[in-house]
């Protein structure tokens, strides 16, 4: 099987690290226009160098914007105008008990894993729609279904993001824009990697084995027993994003390890 984006426009938020950045590189390394973004001018300019040296075959733009604002999606869609592929990755988790999470918790999360999905989805579909021919894709989570007690606020916020895909795959019917929501498992991006980083200091282990123990007590179904890596997530999200996968629309598909324990 051979996965060719040349000629098409890939924009993946919030891709100067983590799954977004490993998610940009595989697209970029089958033959895409990329755009970097993320919030600070200075970090998604080295991101997008960084994927010019690792490889990238077309062209790689920076544009830094804060996807979580109206004005920030506004900005960005100003400086990017069209793309092929849209891939909602922007997002946030941070654990907190339910008693402690604020109005301030839950807005910030509803803004930046929703809100901007939803802005920019406004934005690009139509211009897919023209041309006949699109792929949208939203990071979503195995807590989409399984909603972790620790984090009830993101759960929520990935829920969300899983309905919001399979509607606009409903209203984009009949055209060849596809729309799908991906469910990463825990995933050893940089921002898990801070998540664990007292742990991994209060143990002296590795981080992968960290990040098993963690898997092994707060994600217990997992079969694989232990954190997929980023390039795991990106290889399923770039399969999604080609056109060999035209027929694969309005479904939530599931990268996770085996966590979500239904058939
Ligand atoms: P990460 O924290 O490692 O990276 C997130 C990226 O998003 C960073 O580049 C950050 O700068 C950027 N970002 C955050 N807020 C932004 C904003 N307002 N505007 C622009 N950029 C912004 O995260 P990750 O673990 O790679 O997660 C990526 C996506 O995958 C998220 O939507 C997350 O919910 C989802 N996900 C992650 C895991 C996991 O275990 N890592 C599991 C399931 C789903």
């Amino acid at each position: 099987m051979q996965i060719n984006l040349t000629g098409k426009t890939a924009l993946v938020t919030g891709s100067t690290e983590g799954i977004g950045y490993a998610i940009a590189r595989q697209l970029a390394s089958a033959g895409a226009d990329l755009v970097i973004n993320g919030r600070s001018e200075d970090k998604t300019e080295k991101a997008a160098k960084r994927l010019e040296s690792e490889g990238a075959k077309g062209t790689v733009k920076a544009a830094a914007a804060d996807v979580s604002t109206s004005q920030g999606c506004s900005e960005l869609v100003a400086s990017v105008p069209y793309v092929d592929i849209l891939i909602n990755n922007a997002g946030i988790f941070q654990p907190i008990d339910f008693f402690d999470a604020s109005d301030e918790v839950w807005d910030r999360h509803w803004q930046v894993n929703v809100m901007s999905a939803v802005r920019l989805s406004r934005a690009y579909l139509p211009g897919m729609q023209k041309l006949n021919w699109g792929r949208v894709i939203f990071l979503a989570s195995e807590s989409g279904f399984n909603i972790p007690v620790e984090m009830i606020h993101y759960g929520v916020s990935k829920t969300a993001d899983i309905a919001v895909a399979r509607g606009l795959a409903k209203r984009m019917a009949g055209t060849g824009v596809t729309v799908n929501s991906v469910l990463p498992g825990p995933t050893l991006s940089e921002g898990v990697q801070a998540m664990l980083a007292e742990e991994k200091e209060r143990t002296g282990l590795p981080i992968e084995e960290v990040a098993a123990a963690f898997v092994m007590k707060h994600r217990s179904t997992s079969i694989i027993q232990r954190a997929a890596s980023v390039e795991e997530i990106a290889n399923l999200v770039t399969y999604l994003a080609s056109p060999l996968a035209s027929a694969t629309t309005g479904a939530s598909v599931r990268v996770d390890g085996g966590v979500i324990d239904t058939l």
